[in-house]
């Protein structure tokens, strides 16, 4: 979150494609026929006698295969390996979009309640659902009492909200970020950043239009699901920077003009947490689409060094991009752009992930993510449409688009309303109650009602939306090689590891005849 003042690249590799298609000799689709043998009799070992494939008698085999180069045998077992993670970590709040995949596996519930009963149980609605573990480095000792307190604050407010019925754990630092970071202390006077928080763990599950998108742990935890993917310790992490001038409610005193209230940021931050984020950014060149996942692949070559390898896996939106809208349109992003940029499908490995975004720049995709970027840094054209199908205005006033624009509600319309709280910047001088007094009265506080709405379309349930929409769990999305399209798929990935030595590039027609002739 920043400090607001109230005035406010040509990689071509087609070009290699026809020379490498001349170059295609016997020998290499022999190989190809070797490796495509070995696959198919790696995966029926696997299916043989068994519900559950058994992956490591595959891996075996392979490893066993005479036939194969050193560096076939640990590509295809690689292969073997290359399920997609369901959980994705986020270890620096502030920099959101760098995750780590994290293997997690599903476990029961342990605190099995029936989902259908527990509805029915009494819910506390005074308790402080937040449970934080707080880390402060000032010398201060009264000022990190203040900070710990107003974390409390912040949670008992969203508490008094939102109907949790299983805590949210919160990383809380309160610490000189320009002494842990000199560079992001580089800023404007005007721009220095208080903090940030996101969610610590997001957890890929299906919805209702056959979409899988990214949902924030805090949330996936409020669905109940009898199995859930493993969750990692904390649900929410949350730096703030000590070093800034903030103003605390217990001070009893007039917030200065140069003050910042701090339960407002931590408010404001804590919402982002529970997944008020777009998963759209420019991180190409002006032009934007949702994050990408990619699989890797660690190939040993037969000189024994090892490369690291990504394939592009598809584009991910998070739950809050399910309801984003072309405002004029009222058409929904997720049906008009996104699969549209889906159809990118490079037929190659990559050395490193940020190589993936350069060719997609020379994709006929790109585009698409251009158009967009273009509409998302003019006022008032995308909306947020809540189950209700209220029609809110999201931050796109932004020129160039900035990590704050879709990520916020538009500054210029929810100025001096009850939903001041998301707009993307907080102003000095102005604390939660100035705001409130200026907007009018309104029972909920600082959670605005279209926010509320937000939360509740997201899947919180509150007291006017007790039953909100929940999506479906993904038990198992490892690919299974073994079905012939997914042997395709194998294929293909193997066509596309150019460390194959048997291929560098391939052309799908003749995978697929080479398929048929196996598979008959
Ligand atoms: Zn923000």
């Amino acid at each position: 979150m920043e400090l607001y003042q109230e005035t406010n690249q040509n990689n071509n590799g087609d070009n290699n494609q026809n020379q490498i298609e001349e170059n295609f000799t016997y020998e290499e689709r022999n190989r190809t026929l070797i490796v495509a043998l070995a696959v198919r009799e790696a995966c029926d070992v696997a299916s043989y006698g068994n519900k559950q494939h058994d992956w490591e008698a595959a891996r075996r085999v392979i490893s066993h295969n005479k036939l194969l180069t050193c560096s076939e045998k640990s590509m295809i077992i690689n292969l073997l390996k290359c399920n997609q993670s369901i959980c994705y970590e986020h270890p620096d709040p502030f920099n959101y979009f760098h995750v780590e995949r994290i293997p997690c596996s599903y476990t029961n519930n342990s605190s099995q309640q029936d989902p259908q009963t527990s509805q029915k149980a009494p819910i506390n609605y005074d308790e402080n659902m937040f449970n934080i573990t707080f880390h402060c480095d000032n010398k201060d000792l009264v000022l990190c009492d203040k900070a710990k307190k107003t974390f409390e604050i912040a949670g008992q407010i969203i508490s008094e909200t939102l109907i949790l019925n299983t805590k949210i754990n919160v990383n809380a630092t309160f610490i000189d970020l320009c002494e842990t970071d000199k560079e992001r202390c580089k800023n404007t006077p005007f721009r220095r950043i208080m903090g940030a928080a996101g969610p610590a763990r997001s957890i890929i599950l299906r919805d209702d239009d056959g979409v899988d998108r990214l949902y924030p742990q805090s949330l996936v935890k409020q669905f109940r699901f009898k199995q859930h993917p493993e969750y990692g310790e904390f649900d929410i992490r949350a730096r703030f920077n000590s070093k800034i001038d903030y103003w605390f409610i217990e001070d009893n005193s007039t917030i200065g003009k140069n003050q910042i209230d701090f339960l407002y940021v931590v408010l404001h931050e804590f919402i982002h947490g529970l997944g008020f984020l777009s998963a759209w950014n420019d991180k190409i060149h002006k032009a934007l689409t949702p994050k990408i996942l990619s699989n890797n692949l660690i190939i040993k070559n037969d000189n024994n060094s090892i490369e690291n390898l990504y394939i592009f896996n598809g584009f991910i939106e998070k739950v809050f991009d399910k309801y984003i809208y072309f405002k004029s349109t009222n058409e929904r992003l997720s049906d008009v752009i996104t699969p549209q940029l889906q159809k990118f499908s490079p037929k190659k490995t990559f050395s490193i992930y940020e190589e993936i975004y350069k060719y997609f720049k020379e994709s006929s995709e790109y585009y698409v993510a251009q158009y967009l970027y273009k509409l998302a840094c003019k006022p008032s054209t995308l909306i947020f449409k809540s189950h209700d199908k209220k029609n809110i205005t999201l931050e796109t006033s932004l020129n160039p688009f900035s990590r704050s624009s879709l990520n916020h509600l538009q500054f210029s319309t929810y100025t001096r309303t009850k939903d001041f709280l998301m707009r993307p910047g907080v102003v000095a001088g102005r604390s939660i109650q100035y705001q409130l007094d200026k907007s009018g009265d309104y029972s909920g506080g600082p959670i605005g009602p279209q926010l509320k709405l937000i939360l509740e379309t997201l899947g919180y349930a509150t007291i006017d939306h007790p039953l909100p929409y929940k999506p479906s769990p993904i038990y198992s999305i490892n690919i299974n090689w073994c079905n012939s399209e997914d042997f395709t798929k194998t294929m293909k990935c193997i066509a596309n590891t150019n460390q194959a030595r048997l291929l560098l590039q391939i052309e799908e027609s003749l995978i697929e005849s080479l398929l048929t002739f196996i598979i008959i």
